[in-house]
Parts: C-alpha cells; structure tokens; sequence
C-alpha cells in the first residue's frame, strides 16, 4: 500500500488516523504540532514520542519536506528567491518578499503549467504535475525556517493555475489558516488565477474570505485571446460576473492585475475600456510592467505610458497601483528562475 502523505491530513484526520492505529488523541495534536508549529522535517525529530511510535509512523506514512536546491538574495531589497526540490526530484520556486506590514511568500501551486499564456516563463514547458497540499505549505515552513522571521501574508501567485488543482488548494488554505498551524489570517491570503469561471464560481462558495486576484491583461476579448489562451474558453463577460459574484458572497475586495505590454495592451484607448469595463467591480487595478522573457519579445511598457495609463484610470474612478518590483537585481519573471536551472543541468 502506499504511504499516505501526512503533511496533507487536517488535525480531524490525523485524530481519526491515530485512533484507528490505537493511540490516543493527544499523540494526534503532538504530531500535528511538530509538523505545523515546529516544523519538523523527519519524525526522528518528533523527540516527545518513543522511538517505536515513529517507526510505525515511518511505515505508515511519508513526511513531505523541500530541500533547497538555491537562494537568490536580492542586494536592493532583500527579497528572496528560493528553488526547491520536490521528494520526485521535480524542481519548483517560491519568493520571500519584506514590506512593511509583514512578510510576503509567493508560492507555486503546479510543476509548470498548462494555461499557456504568452509572457509567462512558467507555462513554456507546460504542466508536470499539480503540487500536494504538503508541497505548497512546505514552501512556506522551509522560508520561515530559513529567515527565521515570521510569514504574514501568502499570495498564490507562483507557478501553476491554483484553479487547476482546486481540491489542494482549498485543502492548503485550511491547513495553513487554522489552528495549530501557522494559523494564517485568511484575509492575508491572496489567490490569483487566469479566470477559470466555474473555479471562482466554486471558490466564492467555500466560505473563505480569501482575497481573488483576476489575471485581466486586456480589455476586450481580443486582445486577451493574444495573450492568454484562456479567453478562448471564457468571455470577459462571464469572468468578470463570476469576479462580482465572489465579492456579493464573501465580501473581500478582488485585485485586478493588468500586465503592461508595450504596443498590446498599453495605449489610452485600451485604459479607457478598462476603466469601462470594470466601473461596476469592487476592487482595484494592479499595474505590472510585464518582466520580459528571452522566448518572447514582448516589451516592457516605458515609465510615461504606465502613468498615463495609470492617471486616466484614476479619472475614471478606479483604484490603481503600480507594483513595485522587488528583486530588480536577481531579476526572473514567474517560473524564469526553474527553468534557467533545467536548462543548465
Ligand atoms: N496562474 C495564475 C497565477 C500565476 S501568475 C494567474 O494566471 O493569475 C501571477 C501573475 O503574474 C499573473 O497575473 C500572471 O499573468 C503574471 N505574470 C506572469 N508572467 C509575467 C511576466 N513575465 N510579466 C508580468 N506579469 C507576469
């Protein structure tokens, strides 16, 4: 039979598990503290059950912890840029990033990627395989480890579409909000997908008050169909009522993330539509000067055309920010970072 994953197991899980291996329901609580509180890498580390108690432990189950493979430390900000290696050799990245109000980790939710879109680094080899629950919340223990400093925020902004593996994540999201773990507000825990519809759809009705980030790109369908192959399979219409829904139902304010693309998707005309477009929304309009790959030669929209894209949005009533780009100097758009190492090895 094969090993179950521990790491992945709610707390109400682990205690039914323990129970059916006759222990009580203490041990349950013990070892859940020892994988969500402390840390723990092994169960030889799990020093407060006896040496028999792990060994049982070890046949009955796998204890899924990264090793870093590379840290890339930017000299500007700090920001961190980390590789790690998955039990099946599989190579994935996550950023640490310090702002005022807290720590910030961007995890991956896939080994690649399937959606396709055109400025993306992460989706150019396409989709490996979904991560476990345990391999997302393991990015972050092993960032916490490393820093020593506290994770206060979360966003799911890696690699992979978090709608595409759907049942982990969610699963994710409450080990890493609840009790006897890092106890994550879910108000600091942001989700950003490409706009799979019937997967807002779903999420809206998990009863999280998670933050939706929208990847929007464009304005009308047209120019998304050029950058995100998705649009072929949702009309903006129908993202966007399932993007107000969300909010009807949870409350939380979305993010709309609007990559920069000099010539696609920049000019004044293109910010007036989008303006248009989401005067109805709830949320606000994240500007990100798209970070150009070598396999595309997409180009980065100059500093005058983001402020006025910028200023005529702000006309229009809608809330903008530019982000700030962290890491300017260990540079590597989403999934760059990997796949500059898979192509050296
Ligand atoms: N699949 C999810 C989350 C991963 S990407 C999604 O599509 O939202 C996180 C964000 O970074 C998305 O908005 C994505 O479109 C954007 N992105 C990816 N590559 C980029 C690049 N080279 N430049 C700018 N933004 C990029």
């Amino acid at each position: 039979m094969e090993k179950r994953d521990i790491k992945s197991l709610t707390m109400e899980e682990l205690t039914l598990e323990m129970k059916a291996m006759g222990l009580p329901s203490f041990r349950a609580k013990q070892i859940y503290q020892w994988l969500h509180e402390k840390l723990a890498d092994s169960f030889d580390e799990m020093t407060n059950l006896s040496k028999d108690m792990r060994e049982r432990l070890k046949e009955t189950y796998v204890l899924t912890a990264l090793k870093q493979v590379e840290v890339k430390i930017s000299k500007i900000d700090g920001t961190r840029k980390y590789l790690f290696s998955l039990p099946d050799g599989n190579i994935i990245e996550s950023v640490w990033m310090k702002y005022k109000h807290g720590n910030s980790v961007c995890i991956s939710s896939q080994v690649g990627c399937r959606m396709g879109c055109r400025f993306c680094a992460s989706t150019l080899d396409g989709l490996e395989r979904n991560l476990l629950p345990s391999e997302m919340l393991d990015q972050i223990y092993q960032i916490q480890k490393e820093t020593g400093e506290r994770v206060s925020n979360v966003v799911v902004m890696g690699s992979g579409e978090p709608m595409d593996n759907y049942d982990n994540l969610i699963r994710f999201i409450h080990l890493l909000s609840g009790e006897g773990g890092l106890n994550i507000s879910q108000r600091n825990i942001t989700v950003s997908t490409c706009g799979i519809v019937p997967g807002i759809q779903k999420l809206a009705k998990e009863g999280l008050s998670i933050t939706l980030a929208l990847s929007l790109h464009a304005p009308n369908d047209e120019v998304r169909k050029n950058l995100m192959p998705i649009a072929n399979k949702y009309k903006l219409k129908d993202v966007l009522a399932a993007c107000h829904e969300y909010f009807l139902t949870t409350g939380r304010r979305l993010t709309f993330e609007y990559s920069l693309v000099s010539g696609v998707n920049d000019n004044l005309e293109e910010a007036r539509a989008l303006a248009d477009l989401i005067k109805d929304q709830q949320g606000h309009v994240n500007l990100i000067p798209v970070n150009p790959i070598k396999e595309r030669d997409f180009v980065q929209s100059d500093q005058a055309a983001i402020q006025a894209f910028k200023n005529l949005l702000e006309k229009n009533g809608i809330n903008v920010t530019i982000r700030r780009e962290m890491g300017r100097d260990i540079n590597g758009a989403c999934g760059q970072l990997r796949k500059s190492f898979l192509e050296q090895a």
